[in-house]
């Protein structure tokens, strides 16, 4: 580690699970560059502070009530700690700038659109991260004016044709996007374009030119700032993650007990949710494929009061004889072990880069938003996996399943996997684009 630079940076990272664990990388990168770093995080969803004892932390309240916290509409609950955090966090800020320190800058997530505007008016310079795919940050800014035409898309039975206005989306990913849209999500999201506009820097946190070159000049003429890709943040302290729940390690010993390549793993991710009927497709689909498992079903991950007890008994015991099931994985040891084969994903960005990173292929099963996107780089552009076109169903879960461990169309799959993983993984090496990338962030800071 270098020694202290004497400068601090303010990190304050948006408190859902696929923007903390990126925020903690960004902040143990910049450590180990000399930064001191103070951590201002809400008590929703506070991190745990004792995993990162160098970090000084601070709270303030959020102002959500039980029933805020356990909404399953992310817009809905962005939308309410934006308007109670605004107070707090000025006057935290406020406290801090008070202080005999240096505080070089503010880091923080696009998704807080009041910070800019606070940042501001003490003179603090704001650099926003982001933790989507670069082509869909600057994309999913169309989607507004698309919503109103969305009756024209609907026209025609072509859906499976490219969607012109937002390449790679076919025609009925866009309709899928488009449907989950509202008038809240679309002026949230102008928010974040000029909130973003007015920042001191652009930070993607889990991209870098291999994944996203063309976007990324698109950015660059777009928000007329510097713009830093500065990789897949974990793979710079890997096996370091920021993990909101607590991941079951017993995961990884009956991981040493399959066959290599053998294991698929699957999991939706920290937000997304699926019915009792589609809990149970998986379930046989997995269980028929005659594959071992690794399947991750949250608390709360499945609609109605059962959970994972909605699978009957019999069921239990048959994919039992197969499978693992936990509440919570290790998901980067997961993926980087020797038994994984493939992982079956909802393609949350953060998911679809530690799979690439570890040269994992996938099978995609996209439900909102930027997965749609994410899971077309993943089958159509890069083609390191299969697409489920939606179809959570038994038959065709055990079929996918063989077909990329088993079959020789899955090594074809694997082999360009490698290519991709080994691509990426160069460029946060020395003299990469990501490394380079990340040095100018470095020496921006600091020059502030
Ligand atoms: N994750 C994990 N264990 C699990 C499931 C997910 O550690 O059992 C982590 C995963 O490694 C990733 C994050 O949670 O870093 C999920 O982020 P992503 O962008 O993939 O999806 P989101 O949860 O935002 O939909």
């Amino acid at each position: 580690m270098e020694k202290s630079n004497g400068l601090r940076v303010i990190m304050f990272p948006l408190p859902i699970q696929g923007c903390v664990n990126p925020m903690f990388q960004l902040a143990k990168i910049l450590h180990s560059r000399g930064f001191s770093i103070t951590v201002i995080h809400t008590r929703f969803n506070a991190p745990k502070t004792s995993n990162h004892s160098l970090f000084t932390f601070l709270e303030i309240p959020d102002g959500l009530s039980e029933k805020d916290k356990s909404t399953h509409d992310v817009t809905l609950l962005l939308t309410l700690l934006n308007r109670s955090c605004e107070a707090p966090f000025r006057e935290c800020l406020t406290k801090l700038l008070q202080e005999k320190q240096r505080i070089s800058c503010l880091i923080d997530d696009a998704g807080w659109i009041f910070t800019q505007p606070v940042a501001q008016s003490l003179n603090l310079p704001r650099l926003v991260t982001n933790t989507y795919k670069v082509s869909f940050f600057v994309g999913h800014f169309v989607l507004p004016p698309l919503r109103r035409d969305r009756y024209l898309l609907q026209q025609g039975s072509e859906q499976d044709e490219p969607a012109e206005e937002f390449p790679p989306l076919r025609k009925k990913d866009l309709l899928q996007i488009l449907e989950g849209e509202t008038e809240v999500l679309d002026s949230y999201s102008d928010m974040i374009l000029q909130t973003t506009k007015a920042s001191s820097g652009l930070i993607f946190v889990s991209s870098c030119e291999e994944l996203d070159q063309d976007s990324l000049s698109q950015a660059r003429k777009d928000f007329q700032l510097p713009i830093f890709a500065i990789g897949p943040s974990h793979s710079y302290f890997p096996g370091s993650s920021s993990s909101l729940f607590t991941p079951d390690q017993t995961c990884i010993q009956w991981l040493d007990k399959q066959e290599d390549n053998s294991v698929i793993y699957v999991s939706f991710g920290s937000v997304v949710n699926i019915t009792e009927s589609e809990l149970l497709e998986v379930a046989w689909g997995l269980r028929n494929s005659e594959q071992p498992f690794l399947w991750v079903v949250r608390v709360g991950m499945v609609n109605g009061t059962k959970g994972v007890e909605a699978i009957p008994e019999e069921l239990m015991e048959r994919l039992e004889e197969k499978g693992k099931i936990v509440k919570w994985a290790p998901q980067q040891e997961v993926l980087k072990h020797r038994a994984t084969g493939g992982f079956l994903t909802h393609n949350g960005w953060n998911s679809t880069v530690e799979s690439v990173c570890e040269g994992v292929p996938m099978i995609c099963v996209p439900s909102v938003w930027d997965q749609l996107l994410n899971a077309r780089f993943v089958s159509d552009v890069w083609m390191v996996g299969l697409h489920l076109e939606g179809r959570i169903e038994r038959d065709e879960i055990e079929r996918v399943v063989r077909r990329l461990l088993l079959e020789p169309e899955g090594e074809v799959i694997r082999e360009r996997m490698k290519l991709l993983k080994e691509k990426v993984g160069r460029s946060v090496k020395e003299n990469g684009s990501a490394n380079r990338s990340l040095q100018d962030l470095v020496d921006y800071i600091s020059s502030f």
